[in-house]
């Protein structure tokens, strides 16, 4: 992940082309929260300009077959590590949880920390969840051979390519994900279909797998995710509904950061930590026994993923990651739910697919294990 363009991606562009032309293809394509308060860049505008509507269209026109949002993956994801913080905090499981969406965060972890690998939620990341999900529950609805459906991630993240070809994701060798392009290679496509970005008109993504939550947009930032738990899990052991889901001592940009949260007779301590330096010396510091955590969330890019390796450069402006910081969580307060176990299309798929969160069924699809792997 180089945020000074000293190395690029391997450009995945001509594939999405090549598949968005194969008539027998059914192409959709999702796209990660931290996109939509960073594209804008590519197109002139200021950052932190927020350019969903904008960005369901340009999908729309580049010929994609569904247009829809990892924030569907996103609010799913908490559907399941909410459900495992509650299910280890029952029953004296192995704590802190750590957050499993960064697979820069999974790969570090897989070969800095192999003696810590039961820790991390067994939980995929969200644009694998949702990979998972086009390719069973969202084909057989719609009535199309899965062979047919071909999965494009738009992400802020060079690490994902790697992701997606990860065998413990890949089951019977076929990909939850087929391709992955980074935010710089969408603005690429975009510019070479023509498309006037800043011009177009605003749409919302397609449903069944299109509602979200602002629990999910604020995966794009640091302390996002383990917010978004946070809001769930506090609901699901209390009983009670919560008022102010804004947690403000998990906000901010410092490397590392640490709160205590109160969720009913019980306080959470949680840890955040972004870039990898970070993430280490609180590890060690686990492994030493010298700190106690409940939950912990880790980013391995810079602000998280606003600050990702695909999306457009910031040479490490702190104040343009401030400002797509910011986006993410004006977005989440015009959203009208901002709990996950609220999103109805989430609920749908329990109800009509899945079962219960957690169940059988879930961990089949939506969970994945880890592997010790040579320190390098
Ligand atoms: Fe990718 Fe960086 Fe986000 Fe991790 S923090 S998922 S490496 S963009």
């Amino acid at each position: 992940v180089c945020p000074t363009a000293a190395l690029t991606e391997v450009n995945h562009t001509n594939k999405v082309w090549k598949a968005l032309n194969d008539p027998k293809k059914h192409v959709i394509a999702q796209v990660a929260p931290a996109i939509r308060v960073a594209l804008g860049e590519m197109f002139d505008m200021a950052p932190g300009t927020i350019v969903t509507g904008k960005l369901a269209t340009a999908l729309r026109r580049l010929g994609f077959d569904g247009v829809f949002d990892t924030d569907f993956g996103a609010d799913l994801t908490i559907m399941e590590e909410a459900s495992e913080l509650v299910h280890r905090l029952k029953h004296n499981g192995r704590l802190p949880i750590l957050t499993s969406c960064c697979p820069a965060w999974v790969k570090f972890f897989e070969h800095q920390f192999p003696d810590m690998l039961d820790i991390p939620s067994t939980c995929k990341s969200p644009h694998i969840m949702f990979g998972a999900v086009a390719k069973t529950y969202y084909a057989e609805k719609m009535g199309i051979d899965p062979e047919s459906v071909v999965v494009v991630s738009v992400m802020p993240c060079i690490a994902k390519k790697a992701e997606a070809k990860r065998p413990e994701l890949t089951k019977d060798e076929n990909n939850n994900v087929d391709i992955v392009v980074t935010t710089r290679e969408f603005a690429a496509m975009l510019k070479e279909a023509g498309i006037d970005f800043a011009t177009l008109e605003d749409s919302d993504f397609d449903r069944i797998l299109g509602e979200s939550t602002g629990a999910s947009v604020i995966f794009g930032t640091t302390g996002g995710v383990i917010e978004a738990a946070v809001r769930t899990a506090y609901e699901w052991i209390t009983g009670e509904t919560l008022e102010n889901v804004e947690f403000s001592q998990l906000r901010g940009i410092e490397g590392i950061r640490e709160a205590e949260v109160k969720v009913g007779d019980r306080v959470l301590k949680i840890g955040i930590a972004h870039e990898l330096g970070n993430a280490r010396r609180l590890l060690e510091a686990i492994r030493e026994g010298k700190v106690h955590y409940d939950a912990i969330e880790i980013m391995a890019c810079p602000g998280g993923c606003v600050g990702g390796g695909g999306q457009p450069y910031h040479h490490g402006n702190m104040e343009i990651i401030r400002k797509r910081q910011e986006a993410i969580y004006k977005e989440d307060r015009n959203k009208p739910r901002r709990k996950s176990h609220e999103n109805s299309e989430v609920l749908q798929l329990y109800h009509e697919y899945l079962g219960e969160p957690y169940g059988e069924k879930a961990h089949q699809l939506l969970h994945t294990y880890y592997e010790a792997k040579e320190r390098i």
